[in-house]
């Protein structure tokens, strides 16, 4: 074994040899896979090997439609076949609400360059005549879906690898990792020390371990699954006979079932809802090439409706039960990424569909490693996307809630129960027992999302479509607009960051100017790329101290960026100290024309309209408690930020409810909040602006000073503004009829045959295009599904219309009763505000839209600064 490496890669699943692959292939030869025993050794070798690219996440779906893309490849250059079977797959729903969903799913794929399409239980029961359709009420057909061999797709990487370089170490553990003062890392394994520059944790079953190894406790568990493998089934033998064909993939929500062919039989797994997890505390080194005890009786619910929809599998005889552990995070996405508080340590596990992620994945992190950026937008994967409330026993509930949804809807008005409440607020119970609060997540902590009538039982009816909370939102809304709201604000980020370099690092890092003392700025964030990574309310509360708020569930993201751009061994004035609140500061807004009355009821200081102005910061007692207080708020009216230490919040929540009554104060929640920066056309971090988007793109132009010529990102934003942004994001009213957007709908418009080539959602990679009966279709076997009828190709036109952008996030506009919606548009069509030119499709129905440049709510922003 080599003494050192560039990177160490610990690991030799098929997402440990993805990454090893992909490092190699960006240069680094000199890297170091090290497998405790063979390849394979952990979940990898008994997986069903199926895959395909859907994904609740665009962006992840795109990291699968890569992963396929890329097994020709690495069995080009390795000569081990994957055993690729692309059959294509149906995906069938059993009632109006699956319908709605895959037809969402349908939609994204318009934007994604994905060729999905809505088909009949009929015409799915001829791809698969195994299933009784009267069960169903629709499908939707993905062509690009099937199944491989999960070990040779596993060496196939490796092998690959190898021929660029690398070297892989067989039947030897890391026991230990150390890291020296210069940030050299010491794997210590059975057979020796290797030190390396980087370690990456492809763990899989282990990977808490090996996080253990550096004081992490990565929040992932294994959980026990099965599927069984039928006899040979003359059915089948019949059908791959009249056709020539393989059958296809079904996935069967209603049962929690997926199953295909399997040779001449078939296979079927199930996502049970008697979810079982699998060492939960932590996994025995000598696990290996075992299976676990089936349990049919786990499984027997799923099974019943399985006979149910997919008869002929009754009478067939079952050859071999497979129950294996693998492994999950809390939401079911994969951890991956550089870990906050470490240097070049960076997980890439807790991956639970190997074969459908484990290129993507690999493609991100090794861009990531060798570049210092994934290269396009891996939020839904990032291990930066959970906090220290994502502790073992949190993951337990949450692993096993995923677990049996897998194969559930999830609305977007749904909030999940397990693991809940984590964290609260000193007024919780304030919320939820007096004021009858819906409460939502946010990012561990409970939040108000909306208030139900006293004697009403305080839940949302989930659904696609507006429900229950749409008047009770819409008569918040109207309190603070015509007089004045409270809510809790704790779910921000907060960050204080002083010292002699504090100006010059926010300075360095953020694109706006620093504000003087007392005074606010609103300020994004650049990468190197030039793309927006940050969105921030900068506060200077003096000459050496800023506060900073941000977006609560980007807190460890960005801490890992903050540190990162620390200064290093400088001079005393480069110091910069830097403090996440978290929930020891929370706070209240008041907003609406009358917040200013209550607010000066509560204070000794002069906030009148000339003594506190619009974006100004100071720090005063509020209700006799320290606070600081900003002069802005999300609604875009007047209002006010009021923040304090949690021992206070209760005091001056109370005070604001009393100072607030004889103006008719109201208690407003999120999603009131979230309606009132609609009609203001603000933009939502993580919706609107995300790491794919330049700060032109994204509108934010105005906090962009190019002048200062010396922030992170600063060369590409000033090329996107040379250039002209090729997109823009833009605010849309709608007509809808009883559904408002989500996000993520196709926009179309009306532009005859022009062609906008540049529709598809960025992401930094090129574009994986599917042509049904192209290449990639016809490598199904034995013919399978492939589709060659161009017909059958749903593209991005339909006659003069064309999908030109996608939607990032809307909703109802109570003040101004309008539906309206955000996204993305190529630049030139950004600015035409004609009727009859676009449309956005909700639940499969285009619904006409007008661009709306100017906000419908006081576009010259009066209120706000009034
Ligand atoms: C029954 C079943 C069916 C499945 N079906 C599918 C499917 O159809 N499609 C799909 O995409 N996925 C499927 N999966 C999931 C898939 O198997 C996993 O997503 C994938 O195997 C994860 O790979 P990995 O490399 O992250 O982890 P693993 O395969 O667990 O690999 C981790 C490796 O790291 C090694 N290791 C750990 N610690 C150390 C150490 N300290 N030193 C040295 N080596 C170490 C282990 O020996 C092991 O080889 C299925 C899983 C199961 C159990």
């Amino acid at each position: 074994m080599k003494s050192h490496a560039k990177a160490v890669v610990i690991g030799g699943g098929v997402v440990g040899c993805s990454v090893l692959y992909h490092l190699a292939r960006a240069g680094w030869a000199d890297v170091l896979l090290i497998e405790r025993s063979e390849l394979t050794s952990g979940s990898s070798w008994h997986a069903a090997g199926g895959f395909h690219t859907l994904n609740g996440d665009p962006n992840v779906a795109k990291l699968q439609a890569y992963t396929v893309q890329l097994y020709r490849e690495i069995e080009e250059l390795s000569g081990q076949s994957c055993g690729l079977h692309l059959t294509g797959g149906v995906m069938m729903a059993d009632s109006p609400e699956r319908m709605d969903f895959l037809r969402l799913a349908h939609a994204k794929g318009r934007y994604l360059g994905m060729e999905t399409e809505l088909i009949t239980p009929s015409e799915a029961k001829a791809m698969f005549p195994l299933m009784d359709e009267t069960n169903f009420v629709g499908a939707m057909w993905d062509p690009v879906e099937g199944h491989l061999d999960p070990s040779g797709t596993t060496h196939a990487y490796a092998r690959a690898a190898r021929k660029l370089g690398a070297e892989i170490e067989l039947r030897n553990r890391v026991v230990e990792l150390t890291q020296e003062a210069d940030g050299t890392w010491n794997v210590v394994t059975e057979k020796g020390t290797v030190k390396a520059e980087h370690v990456v944790n492809c763990g899989g079953l282990w990977a808490r371990e090996v996080g253990r190894m550096v004081g992490l406790e990565l929040p992932l568990l294994a959980m026990e699954h099965m599927y069984l493998l039928t006899e040979p089934m003359p059915e089948v033998e019949e059908f791959n006979r009249a056709t020539g064909r393989e059958m296809v993939g079904v996935i069967d929500f209603k049962g929690e079932i997926y199953t295909r062919q399997e040779r001449n039989g078939i296979l079927l797994g199930t996502y049970e809802k008697a979810a079982k997890p699998w060492s939960e505390h932590e996994t025995p080194w000598d696990f290996g090439h075992e299976l676990l005890q089936p349990d049919i009786d786990r499984i027997s619910p799923s099974l019943e409706v399985g006979f149910r929809h997919f008869p002929a599998l009754e009478n067939a005889g079952i050859k071999q039960v497979i129950n294996g552990p693998f492994t999950f995070a809390p939401d079911g996405n994969p951890l991956v990424g550089p870990v906050q508080g470490l240097t070049n340590f960076w997980c890439a596990c807790a991956v639970m569909a190997g074969f459908s992620q484990g290129g993507g994945v690999g493609l991100a992190l090794s861009n990531w490693m060798v570049n210092g950026d994934p290269g396009f937008d891996v939020w839904g994967m990032d291990v930066a996307r959970f906090g220290e409330w994502a502790t073992l026993r949190y993951t337990n509930a949450k692993v096993r809630e995923n677990y049996s949804r897998r194969f559930s809807i999830r609305f977007p008005n749904e909030e999940l129960p397990a693991a809940r409440p984590a964290q609260t607020t000193p007024l919780y119970d304030v919320m939820v027992r007096d004021n009858n609060a819906v409460m939502g997540d946010s990012w561990g902590l409970e939040t108000p999302l909306w208030f139900a009538p006293k004697g009403t039982e305080p839940k949302d009816i989930v659904s696609f479509h507006r429900s229950n909370d749409f008047e009770h939102v819409g008569g918040e809304v109207r309190a603070v607009r015509n007089g004045v709201g409270v809510t809790e604000i704790a779910n921000f980020a907060k960050y204080a960051v002083s010292g002699p370099g504090a100006a010059a690092f926010l300075d360095r890092l953020m694109t706006n100017r620093m504000p003087k003392t007392g005074r606010i700025v609103l300020s994004p964030m650049l990468n190197e790329f030039g793309k927006l990574i940050g969105d921030f309310t900068i506060a200077r509360a003096g000459e050496e101290r800023f506060m900073v708020w941000g977006s609560s569930a980007a807190q460890v993201y960005h801490m890992r960026w903050f540190e990162k751009h620390l200064p290093k061994d400088g001079p005393r004035d480069s110091e910069v100290r830097i403090h996440r609140f978290d929930q020891t500061l929370v706070g209240l807004s008041i907003a609406g024309p009358k917040s200013r009355e209550v607010l000066e009821k509560l204070v000794d200081t002069d906030v009148s309209r000339g003594a506190f102005r619009f974006m100004d910061f100071r720090e005063m007692a509020v209700a006799g408690a320290p606070s600081m207080v900003n002069r802005l708020t999300y609604t875009g009216d007047l209002g006010y930020e009021i923040w304090m230490p949690p021992a206070y919040q209760r005091r001056v929540y109370e005070g604001i409810k009393e100072a607030g009554a004889e103006f008719g104060i109201v208690d407003f929640g999120m999603r009131a909040l979230l309606s009132m920066r609609l009609e203001k056309n603000f933009p939502t971090w993580f919706r609107e602006l995300r790491p794919i988007y330049g700060p032109f793109e994204g509108a934010m132009e105005r906090f962009v000073k190019l002048e200062k010529n010396d922030f992170i990102g600063y060369e590409a934003a000033a090329r996107e503004k040379a250039k002209g942004p090729r997109l823009r994001r833009v605010s849309f009213i709608v007509e809808a009829l009883d559904a408002d957007v989500m996000g993520d709908e196709p926009i179309w418009a009306k532009v005859g045959k022009k062609d906008f080539g540049t529709v598809e959602k960025p992401h930094g990679f090129g574009a994986p295009r599917f042509t049904a009966g192209g290449a990639a279709v016809q490598r199904s076997e034995g013919g399978g599904a492939s589709r060659e009828d161009p017909a059958h190709i749903r593209g991005i036109a339909d006659g003069e219309w064309r999908v030109v952008g996608w939607v990032t996030s809307g909703g109802y506009a109570h003040f101004v009763e309008k539906s309206m919606a955000q996204g993305y548009l190529p630049a030139e069509l950004a600015e035409d505000e004609s009727e009859g030119l676009f449309e956005i499709e909700i639940l499969g129905q285009r619904r006409p839209a007008r661009i709306n440049l100017l906000p419908p709510f006081d576009p010259e922003g009066e209120r706000m600064r009034g």
